[in-house]
């Protein structure tokens, strides 16, 4: 499909943010609506390589807030959309082994209880009797939280993209921006290899690309792009079926069931910044060294398929959310760390309200503006995987 000439609101990016987007701006009734994905599929960046988690389980008030907002969301999203995406509370549970961690998990739990999340404390004892097929005798208690799970990447995009076509949103494929057209400080549009579109509002839902979208306009967008590598096994027949998303934090490290196998994942602290795809088998077998030292029976098990991809990394593991204050009409939805997918459709909708109402009104998103940086206001998560 040929893109228009001229749109309301031109979105950057067809991963779960963009989607969601442009779902909410439609739905509020913004009918011209145009999202640009280069690709040949939506949702083939981070979100298509994403391990599905979603959690209330943070350590700051506006990711707590976030997920309270975003988890009902995807509850209602077969109602409301039409497309089942998978979803299974089969509950987050976070060991702690180290002393620093069990502090600052008690700390994230009680600010958790104030905000209405029933988060509880288990012991290590109950940790083990929990997972005895684990190996756990250094652990001194886990976070858990029975509400959290998982959800389809995939399904979580399709559904929104469908969702906004069929309100009016254009939402097309094998587009890719090239440049961003300015009339001073004020977005007039987009340059594409097909062709420009006039807009006054752009939006960059770019994910680990963003920095790049800042660039086209000179306004830096401090997101870096981090490989994270995740591997599946085979089917595994001791393997219980409510086995929940378990996370060893101290290593970075998780394990959830995925069909009949385990999907695991550990990032590497020491990772530089680049957009490297490709698997690092030095730091796989890193990685299933600490895997197989939890759980021994992965010894005896096959892998059946590993891939990698990227984090979207700002410098307080905390998203850019909202309009640009250098440009007038330029809009970030970037960096969220490692838990995009879980806030896509909160963040979606919130940008939307941005956007259409000058202020998101659902929550207040101020601490989450680009400007925090030069501030030198960060709000540090310190529940990052
Ligand atoms: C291994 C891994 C595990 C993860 N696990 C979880 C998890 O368990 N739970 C969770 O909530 N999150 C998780 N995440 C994070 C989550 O996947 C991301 O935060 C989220 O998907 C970001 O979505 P996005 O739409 O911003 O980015 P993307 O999905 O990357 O979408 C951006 C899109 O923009 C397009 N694009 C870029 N530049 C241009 C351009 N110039 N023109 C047109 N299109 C362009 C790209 O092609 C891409 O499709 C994980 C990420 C990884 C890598």
């Amino acid at each position: 499909m040929e893109p228009p000439r001229v749109a309301d609101v031109v979105i950057v990016g067809g991963g779960a943010m963009g989607a969601s987007t442009a779902y909410h701006l439609a739905l509020k009734g913004c009918k011209n609506v145009v999202l640009l994905e280069r690709n040949s599929l939506f949702g083939q960046g981070a979100t298509g390589k994403c391990a599905g988690g979603i959690r209330h389980q943070f350590s700051t008030e506006i990711n707590i807030r976030l997920s309270i907002l975003s988890l009902p969301m995807l509850d209602r999203f077969e109602d409301e959309l039409g497309q089942a995406i998978d979803l299974r509370r089969c509950g987050y549970l976070f060991f702690l082994a180290r002393e620093e961690d069990a502090r600052a998990f008690r700390a994230s739990l009680m600010l958790q209880h104030r905000l209405g999340v029933t988060t509880e404390w288990l012991t290590g004892n109950q940790v083990r009797s929990r997972l005895p097929f684990m190996r756990l005798d250094d652990v001194l208690g886990a976070t858990w939280n029975s509400q959290d799970g998982l959800v389809d990447p995939n399904s979580l995009v399709q559904g929104y993209i469908a969702g906004a076509r069929r309100l009016g949103a254009k939402c097309l494929t094998e587009i890719e921006v090239t440049g961003i057209n300015l009339e001073g400080r004020r977005v007039r549009g987009v340059k594409t290899k097909v062709g420009e579109i006039i807009a006054p509002v752009i939006v960059n839902a770019a994910g680990p690309w963003a920095a790049k979208i800042g660039e086209m306009l000179d306004v830096e967008i401090p997101v870096v792009p981090v490989r994270r590598q995740i591997a599946v096994t085979a089917p595994i027949s001791q393997l219980p079926s409510n086995f929940p998303f378990v996370v060893d934090f101290a290593k970075n490290l998780y394990f959830h069931r995925e069909g009949p196998g385990i999907l695991t994942g550990m990032s590497n602290l020491d990772e530089p910044p680049s957009f490297n795809q490709q698997v690092d088998p030095e730091w796989e077998l890193i990685h299933f060294d600490a895997a197989m030292a939890r759980i021994p029976f992965l010894e005896n098990v096959g892998i059946s398929s590993r891939w990698a991809g990227l984090y979207e990394v700002t410098p307080d593991a905390h998203p850019i959310l909202g309009k640009a204050p250098e440009v007038e009409g330029f809009y970030c939805i970037n960096g969220f760390s490692g838990h995009g997918l879980m806030h896509s459709p909160a963040c979606g909708l919130l940008l939307a309200e941005e956007i259409l109402h000058g202020k998101a009104n659902t929550l207040d998103i101020t601490s989450l503006r680009l400007s925090r940086f030069r501030e030198g206001k960060l709000i540090p998560e310190y529940n990052v995987v």
